[in-house]
């Protein structure tokens, strides 16, 4: 491949857009009382309805609409007064029915935005529609080198997942975002998933599969007036991937029409290991699939009354809590955006409400414990610290206890299982040494070492100083107030 996403930008204008696939996190499946338990051994959640048994009839779980009306309206969408069910038709051995209940051209929910900042920018990503269906089962294939098919010896299904229900959301095109693109597809994805987690519909875990993303890409000559042919990257599981996945297909596309041929509408892979995607299937259309309303279905009719009850019901959203912390804290948009991307959010907040100053708190969650969560490979909210003992620690510095060098040693200490700050204060007899006599004793020696320095010094050069601040730091074993020795250095040699 020859073309470098620059070279490609130079002349192409990419549009994007994503169809995100969400299980949702109800106790029972989506037409049939079966648990949905994830992990279970195969095929021991399933029962005539999951199954496709004949003379099963499936009724819809009325949670699994309550938690995409949810979505719906967190996505500012309308919700239908009325829409039905359709039955989608194909067969593949993961589908026991051999046609799957979806929702065709009576969606449950329509369009909307979600917000996404990338960069300190703000980028309205259109809703076209928020649908509800069943999701299959999973083949498992045996005996290949690959777990794909081609060169299986034989495969398994398990139905445990068949009937758990799944929410699609799906973006209208998202053109105008130019070298943003990839960052914005992955933007959009990250909102998104904070949405529903915060919503609490779903455990979006991208990387077990209960969320997972088509990227549907496509580039045309800047300045065109229409736009070129898509590809579809089918499941791409996790948020780097998304990224990759646009960036993949705008250098593909780019190289092909260079080369004076076409785009083909198709479904295309991705490839975690090398970055690329490759060609699957040719894209079939609605048509193919014989949709037509499912029979064995009422139609949903959700009541204005209840709507509103769940709109009332919404918690506080990742864009509300944007603004309402970058507004309290005093955070640029960048500022805030690092937070996130360390998932320090909770944790900060949890701080500040233990009494730490924001500018404190983000700190210590940024610096030692990100970089420590880093380090054994943990989110930092699983580190063995409380926001409340950072809070202790901040205070401790803000009282003059400790400083930031101490500070750090106790933190590190609290992560090792030694107790609470204050315990470990105690313990390792952390706390600076205020007593000025004793700070006073450790200066005249670095003076009696340092007559050079002192020179310096009295010759108005007083930023030497700092040599005699630092051996008396390395005195104290960092146990001093480094601002208050210099004060007393300065006035001893006045
Ligand atoms: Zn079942």
């Amino acid at each position: 491949m020859t073309v470098t996403y620059e070279e490609a930008l130079q002349k192409y204008e990419p549009v994007f857009g994503l169809e995100t696939h969400v299980e949702l996190g109800t106790l029972t499946k989506m037409f049939c009382g079966c648990i949905t338990t994830f992990g279970a051994e195969p095929n021991t959640h399933t029962c005539p309805v999951c199954l496709g048994l004949p003379g099963s009839l499936p009724v819809v779980n009325e949670r699994a609409i309550e938690y995409t009306i949810k979505i719906g309206l967190a996505l500012n969408c309308s919700i239908a007064a009325w829409c039905r069910f359709a039955r989608k038709n194909y067969f593949y051995p993961d589908m026991p029915k051999n046609f799957q209940i979806s929702q065709y051209d009576e969606p449950l929910c329509t369009d909307g935005y979600l917000d996404v900042a990338v960069g300190g920018k703000t980028v309205r990503v259109g809703i076209e529609r928020v649908h509800l269906e069943e999701d299959t089962g999973k083949s498992l294939h045996v005996g290949g080198a690959t777990g794909r098919i081609q060169g299986a010896e034989y495969s398994l299904v398990d139905y445990n997942r068949a009937g758990i229900p799944l929410v699609e959301i799906v973006t209208k095109p998202v053109p105008g975002t130019r070298f943003l693109a990839p960052e914005v597809a992955k933007a959009y994805v990250t909102e998104l998933r904070d949405v529903l987690r915060s919503l609490d519909v779903s455990d979006v875990r991208m990387e077990e599969g209960s969320m997972r993303c088509d990227v549907n890409t496509s580039i045309s000559l800047i300045g065109s007036a229409t736009w070129g042919t898509r590809t579809e990257t089918k499941n791409v599981n996790s948020l780097r991937s998304v990224e990759r996945a646009v960036r993949s297909e705008i250098e593909r596309q780019a190289w092909v029409l260079d080369e004076g041929g076409r785009v083909i509408q198709e479904t295309r892979h991705f490839h975690e290991d090398t970055g690329v995607t490759t060609s699957g299937r040719s894209k079939e259309e609605a048509q193919d699939y014989r949709y037509f309303p499912e029979p064995d279905l009422v139609p949903v009719a959700p009541d204005a009354d209840w709507v509103e009850s769940i709109r009332a019901s919404l918690p506080e959203l990742p864009s509300a809590r944007r603004a309402r912390l970058i507004e309290s804290w005093s955070l640029s948009e960048l500022d805030f955006e690092a937070l996130r991307n360390a998932r320090a959010l909770d944790a900060v907040e949890a701080t500040v409400a233990a009494g730490a100053s924001p500018a404190d708190a983000r700190k210590w969650w940024l610096s030692e414990l990100a970089r420590r969560a880093n380090d054994s490979g943990t989110e930092v909210s699983e580190l063995p610290i409380t926001p409340a003992d950072v809070a202790r620690v901040a205070a401790l510095v803000a009282a003059g206890t400790l400083n930031d060098q101490l500070a750090r040693q106790v933190i590190e200490a609290v992560l090792d299982g030694e107790g609470t700050p204050d315990e470990v204060v105690a313990a390792r007899s952390l706390a600076v040494v205020s007593d000025d006599s004793a700070l006073l004793a450790a200066i005249d020696e670095a003076i009696a070492a340092n007559q050079d320095v002192v020179a310096k010094i009295r010759d108005g050069r007083v930023q030497a100083a700092g040599v005699l601040v630092g051996a008396v730091m390395k005195a104290t074993r960092g146990k001093a107030d480094a601002a208050r020795v210099k004060d007393l250095v300065l006035e001893r040699l006045a």
